[in-house]
């Protein structure tokens, strides 16, 4: 079975031209968007009337260890809607770039990971060995910028329902529990009326402390 450019090198939204190696160990991958139109920004109407071409070179996730540069061929559309603001727009690729990045969003996400396992400097080494290189500056800068986990704090109603059942499962808990219903049997024996504590009882509470 023999595998296609398009599916060795996946550019979301993008229809690859040509793969070159550059160097020792880097690859330059010239790529397109495929979509025959774009939508304005601002109106939402669609255009298919070119303005004009330019390339963007962001760097991407790398390819059996060599670092990869995207040649990305990115259009400007008229937008004909003459009640729109906006003459021309540059066609966005949401999902591999956001608007000036110098990186795509997979390797953001990968370089900002690592930062997070290594820290700035130790990040910074290992992300050249594995073909990602880039400054410790840079990863922290990631690591800062990448979303904080969801947290939602129980409601009143959940701890009140949730907790004590999530509490009654632990062993230790369980342990606990038995150890105070034992030591509150042996003192309802041994404050029955008539009775001091007896040896039996004493025995008994001895076995339970240890
Ligand atoms: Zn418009």
């Amino acid at each position: 079975m023999q595998w296609s450019m398009q599916e060795l090198f996946v550019i979301p939204d993008c229809r690859v031209v040509t793969v070159e190696p550059v160097g020792a160990a880097g690859l330059h991958v010239a790529a397109q968007v495929k979509h025959s139109h774009a939508c304005c920004p601002s109106c939402q109407r669609p255009s298919q009337s070119v303005h004009s071409r330019y390339h963007r070179h962001p760097a991407d996730l790398p390819s059996l260890g060599n670092a990869v540069h995207i040649n990305l061929l990115v259009r400007r559309f008229h937008c004909r809607n003459p009640i729109c603001p906006r003459r021309t727009f540059a066609e966005p690729v949401p999902e591999l770039l956001s608007p000036r990045a110098r990186r795509t969003r997979r390797l953001v996400g990968a370089q900002g990971r690592v930062g997070v396992t290594c820290g700035g400097e130790a990040g910074a080494r290992l992300l050249r060995r594995l073909g990602m290189p880039t400054s410790a500056d840079t990863v922290l800068r990631l690591v800062r910028a990448l979303p904080l986990p969801e947290y939602a704090p129980p409601s009143i109603d959940t701890a009140a329902t949730e907790a004590p059942a999530r509490i009654s499962q632990d062993p230790e808990v369980a342990k606990a529990r038995d150890l105070v219903h034992r030591f509150a049997e042996l003192i309802g024996r041994a404050a029955r009326p008539g009775k001091g504590i007896g040896k039996d009882v004493q025995q008994e509470a001895c076995k339970v402390s240890t």
